[in-house]
């Protein structure tokens, strides 16, 4: 249920309505918005503690949370978040483009990838190091070496990098290099992960499973959350349908719904849904028409040379035209775009 509080409710008063919601055994996670303060009060079975909640000084009224996602939803979180990523705000009024590689493959390679990204427009670095695979026989990625090259082209050129963790206990080592952590797809309801990336309070890009509804993939944000971690980040990458023709069918109704239903920044990953280039732009632009608030893509100089996912990587030229078009896409909504830092 939540909590919500009268409207200038001072500091002692909300500690102490705090201080009652843990006396009662449950967990409390407190929402200050522009003009007053709700406090979530979470893993609730009996009404008597409505009751008890609702005689406390200071408290307007208790209403129950109605969607299984509590603290994803907008009753409790009405207004849009924001999340800081290394600098950069993802989810506010400006559009943000995370660009890079799939898969971080040399330092030079990355170097020069990462420099065309940031000239056309990208604040946040994007490089797989740890590389899911349906292939055991793949390229697995570099690992800790491929994240030592992340952290210091990404220092050099000033952007955030954000790359995949795929396991619970690896999720300190890959902490130690990024500014954002990515689950991918395929361990978008691994709990333990999800728990594991949520007690670091570090920002994370989380995809949507291959196979996940829209409220499956808000219980799997929910879980990230009630570790008490906000800096979550949606991404809508493709499910799977019947459809052969592209890689994954690119699901821009969810962009609405989710914003619906729920506060946190989405963004989309054309790339992944495409799965060829030439449709990349296509996927992105629609994306952000329908109101996600940026993209992250994926780009390469040399695709034939690109040991993952060369084929779906987005040309220089190909990249700038399309952050182009997101601009003017995003003037129609007031938006801008997030500048890479200088
Ligand atoms: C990726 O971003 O390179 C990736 C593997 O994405 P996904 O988990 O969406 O397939
Ligand atoms: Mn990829």
């Amino acid at each position: 249920m939540i909590v919500i509080m009268q409207h200038g409710a001072a500091e002692p008063v909300i500690d102490h309505v705090i201080e009652r919601i843990v006396q009662l055994g449950l967990t409390p996670h407190v929402s200050r918005g522009q003009f007053r303060t709700i406090i979530g009060a979470i893993g609730d079975k009996q009404p008597v503690h409505q009751q008890i909640l609702e005689a406390l000084e200071g408290v307007e009224r208790v209403v129950p949370i109605m969607k299984p996602y509590k603290l994803a939803s907008r009753e409790f979180h009405d207004e849009n978040s924001t999340v800081n990523v290394g600098g950069v705000p993802v989810g506010g009024k400006d559009l943000v483009i995370m660009a890079g590689p799939c898969a971080v493959e040399s330092k030079e390679m990355l170097a020069r990838i990462a420099a065309f990204c940031k000239a056309g427009g990208a604040a946040i670095l994007r490089g797989g190091a740890f590389k899911p695979r349906t292939s055991p026989y793949d390229f697995q990625g570099l690992g800790v070496e491929g994240l030592e090259y992340l952290r210091s082209v990404g220092d050099d050129l000033k952007m955030p990098i954000v790359s995949e963790v795929m396991a619970a206990n690896e999720v300190e080592l890959v902490g130690r290099y990024v500014d954002m952590f990515q689950i991918g797809a395929r361990n978008a309801q691994n709990f333990q992960l999800l728990k594991e990336v949520g007690d670091t309070g570090k920002p994370v890009l989380l995809k949507r499973g291959l196979a996940m509804t829209i409220r499956e993939y808000l219980m799997s944000a929910e879980y990230v959350l009630a570790r008490g971690n906000r800096n979550l980040v949606l991404c809508e990458r493709g499910i799977k349908t019947f459809e052969t023709e592209v890689r994954f069918t690119f699901d821009v109704s969810c962009i609405p719904v989710i914003k619906n239903y729920c506060h946190l920044p989405i963004i989309v990953d054309p790339s992944h849904a495409a799965g060829k280039r030439e449709y990349v732009s296509a996927l992105a632009r629609a994306g952000i028409a329908a109101g996600a608030d940026g993209i992250i893509v994926e780009c390469h100089d040399r695709p034939e040379e690109a040991l993952c996912d060369g084929p779906q990587a987005l040309l220089p030229e190909m990249f700038f035209e399309l952050v182009g078009q997101l601009k003017k896409i995003g003037e129609v909504f007031g938006r801008g775009m997030a500048e890479p830092k200088t």
